[in-house]
């Protein structure tokens, strides 16, 4: 039976949020590529499938927004490796509410910055010091181009992830003297599942069809198409490579070129 990659010499990455979408993408990219992958993900029972399809893959039940399982996550990794974590991604998000800013609930509004900023920033607490003990080290945020561009209509979600694109300036000033390269990367609409739900709550919202919304997001992008999760997860594999060795600090959109994110109601 295959086991999780437990090579001393391969260098070791921790994806969250990774038992499905892009993260999941991103693992199966890194793990084909000979890294040792760890993934952590609040859904058990998807965990569990990528057990039975990814045995290479070493998979945790972690909600990313508890502190305490998230530094447990980190130093269980940290003994399976002997204290190598070469690659955070932090990747675990949740997209909120749609809607103007007074009709989001205050939970959802609290849930979606608990999940996107405060997960990252349990991740990045508990990995730091291995990366600077190791001299090395890459960091990878996945924000979005709500990141970019004024959102309406998605202001949680906008409010997070513009959070990711300021902790990832001040990490690459904080960690570039200790060698540890902080990136960010800002899917467009990825196809899959999760953009589907997005339309179709954007379309609920404004009265009319998903397939209406959906020709609405093709349209304010250049390339008129949505990405996949395999283009997502080729330039994480590219920023955590030795090529993007002088690659930091940098807010890296992969989305056809998004023209704006804003469409009137
Ligand atoms: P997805 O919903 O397919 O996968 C997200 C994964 O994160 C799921 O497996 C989910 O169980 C997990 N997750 C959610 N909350 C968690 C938590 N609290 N702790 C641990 N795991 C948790 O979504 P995706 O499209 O793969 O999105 C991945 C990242 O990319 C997110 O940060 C998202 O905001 C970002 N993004 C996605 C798109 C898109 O169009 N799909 C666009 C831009 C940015």
């Amino acid at each position: 039976m295959v086991q999780p990659r437990q090579d001393a010499a391969a260098p070791a990455a921790m994806v969250t949020g990774a038992a499905s979408g892009i993260g999941r993408a991103i693992a199966t990219l890194l793990d084909a590529r000979g890294w040792q992958v760890h993934i952590c993900d609040a859904d058990a029972g998807a965990i569990s499938r990528v057990r039975e399809e990814d045995p290479a893959i070493e998979a945790t039940v972690c909600d990313v927004s508890d502190a305490v399982s998230a530094a447990q996550t980190v130093v269980a990794m940290l003994e399976k490796t002997g204290g190598r974590i070469d690659l955070l991604v932090n990747n675990a998000g949740t997209s909120g509410m749609n809607g103007p800013l007074e009709e989001i609930d205050p939970e959802d509004w609290r849930r979606t910055l608990d999940v996107n900023v405060n997960g990252t920033f349990h991740f990045l607490r508990a990995a730091i010091p291995a990366m600077k003990r190791a001299g090395a080290g890459s960091i990878v945020n996945i924000a979005s181009t709500a990141a970019l561009f004024g959102y309406p209509n998605r202001s949680p979600y906008a409010a997070a992830k513009w959070a990711l694109i300021g902790i990832t300036k001040t990490l690459a000033m904080e960690l570039g003297p200790h060698n540890i390269r902080v990136n960010a990367i800002c899917p467009g609409s990825v196809e899959g599942p999760r953009i589907d739900g997005v339309i179709e709550r954007d379309a609920r919202t404004r009265g009319v069809t998903p397939e209406v919304v959906r020709g609405l997001y093709e349209g304010q992008v250049s390339m008129r198409r949505f990405v996949s999760a395999e283009d997502i997860a080729r330039m994480c594999a590219f920023l955590a490579s030795e090529e993007a060795g002088m690659v930091s600090g940098q807010i890296v959109a992969v989305d056809g070129h998004t023209e704006s994110l804003s469409i009137p109601l």
